[in-house]
């Protein structure tokens, strides 16, 4: 890689998440001199408010369900079991601390640059940093916006009042009755996990079923599913305002008048390019309509030598599409390959939510769009576990199958480590591989998962 001593550095990356940490990494092993600013904390939202503590929280939650499981198979508890939430919530703080700490060691092992400050474009090859000294510039050949999103609450009476999912983590008391406002990744996700935790929970979602473009069959299993944990769903509705009582708790009045009263509300309403401060009005890079930065093949904006990536960019919100792009990006601007446009078609992912959900390639009903005709096979039942445990929980397993091409175009689950499973599957769906190709797969007994190589029959088609 040549460097410019036109610049100070070749690459300035400006936001220390999933997809900067990559591509700052990723760049500097291929010979370019890299810098990196950050203002927060080192991981961006995944590591610090997003996947990693949800995913111990969701953890926690399960155990719920664990205890009342193990009764069937002969273990007793000798008193109930009590959920401390300081512990749960410091034990995540401490872990979270250990990742940053990596973060900050890979990024020095790597020989990035790492500045703790604030940074903004100045123009296309300048990025001004706010450090306690002041101002500073640093010359770029190419400048990485990589700043992610950040979580947006609708206005309404009372909406200060609201919690966004990054405050949710580091509640100072645990809430006994818990609201959640949304019907997205986030509102499925914390409503199992507070209701998991104890809370007397409430979702509240103003379309007629959650989670919006999911096949329609795991949507409906999931509503199921959560209702027959106790999760209280509310669809149709929305917050129309809410207030504080004298002793702190929140009346909730909802738009068909009923009126809730809880601890805490989690507006988990969608998330927003987080652009603020950056600098990019006034270079004349262009919002989409959605409001995130339009690049092409390149990771390039309108401003070629200013590159952007992840949530910044249209896209799937998901940390391991940031990832494969920050790869892509490198591979591109640093080993100058011909670029490889993802293919986002068949991203797999998985909701948190319990169960969970995991999925990859079509719904039935995009498929359905897409094909002229085509085959489902699906299965629900009880898993074996599930015999002496006395759990009621289902799982949903559906492989969706062009009937011209015997190609398998999608795989969804929802059931205990759907996410895990999918995982998997995806490879194979990813593969192309044919319903044939998974027939011939020998199955392993006695697992759930053995159903996606025996199902024989289309349900329908
Ligand atoms: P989502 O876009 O998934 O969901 C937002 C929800 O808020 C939707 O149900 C939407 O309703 C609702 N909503 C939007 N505006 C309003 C409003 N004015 N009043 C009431 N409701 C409203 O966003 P999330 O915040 O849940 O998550 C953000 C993204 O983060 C996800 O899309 C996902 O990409 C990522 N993520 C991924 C996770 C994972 O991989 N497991 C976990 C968590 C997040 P409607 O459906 O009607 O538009």
């Amino acid at each position: 890689m040549s460097s410019d001593a036109e610049y100070d550095v070749d690459l300035f990356v400006i936001g220390a998440g999933s997809g900067g940490v990559r591509a700052a990494r990723m760049a500097a092993a291929a010979g370019a001199r890299v810098a990196i600013a950050e203002d927060r904390y080192l991981g961006g939202t995944c590591v610090n408010v997003g996947c990693v503590p949800k995913k111990l929280y969701s953890y926690a939650a399960h155990f719920h369900d664990s205890f009342d499981d193990a009764a069937g198979f002969g273990w007793h508890l000798d008193s109930p079991a009590t959920f401390d939430w300081p512990t749960l919530r410091d034990n995540k703080t401490s872990e979270i601390k250990r990742l940053n700490g990596i973060y900050q060691r890979m990024l020095e092992g790597a020989g990035v640059t790492l500045f703790n400050a604030r940074a903004r474009v100045a123009n296309a090859h300048t990025v001004t940093l706010t450090t306690a000294d002041g101002e500073v510039n640093v010359s770029a050949e190419k400048i990485l916006l990589a700043t992610g999103g950040w979580p947006w609450v609708p206005e309404f009476p009372g909406s200060d009042l609201a919690l966004n999912s990054n405050q949710v983590f580091d509640l100072d008391t645990f809430p006994k009755r818990f609201l959640v406002l949304g019907g997205g990744y986030i509102a499925v996700e914390f409503a199992s996990i507070f209701n998991g935790l104890g809370s007397e929970t409430h979702l509240i979602y103003r379309g007629d079923l959650l989670l919006k473009g999911f096949d329609q069959e795991v949507r409906e299993f999931t509503r199921d599913e959560m209702a027959k944990k106790g999760v209280n769903l509310h669809f149709s509705t929305n917050i129309a305002r809410i207030e504080q009582l004298p002793e702190g708790s929140l009346k909730v009045e909802l738009t068909t008048g009923e009126i809730l009263e809880v601890d805490a509300v989690l507006s988990a309403t969608g998330r927003k390019a987080n652009i603020t401060g950056l600098g990019i009005e006034s270079l004349g890079i262009a919002l989409n309509d959605e409001g995130k930065l339009s690049v092409n093949e390149r990771y390039e904006t309108q401003v070629p030598s200013i590159l952007a990536l992840g949530d910044l960019t249209a896209g799937p919100e998901l940390t391991p599409v940031a990832l494969a792009e920050a790869m892509q990006l490198v591979d591109i601007h640093f080993h100058k390959k011909a670029p490889r446009p993802l293919d986002y078609a068949t991203i797999p992912t998985a909701v948190f939510c319990h169960p969970n959900i995991g999925t990859v390639g079509l719904s039935e009903e995009a498929a359905r769009d897409e094909f002229p005709k085509i085959r489902v096979y699906r299965t629900d039942f009880r898993a074996m576990k599930h015999t002496l445990s006395g759990s009621q929980e289902r799982m949903l397993m559906k492989l969706i199958v062009d009937d011209a091409s015997d190609v398998v175009v999608g795989a969804h689950m929802v059931g205990e480590e759907a996410g895990e499973l999918i995982q998997g599957i995806a490879i194979a769906v990813r593969a192309g591989l044919t319903k044939e190709d998974f027939d011939r797969t020998i199955g392993i007994h006695p697992t759930g998962a053995e159903e996606f190589v025996t199902m024989r029959t289309p349900s329908r088609y």
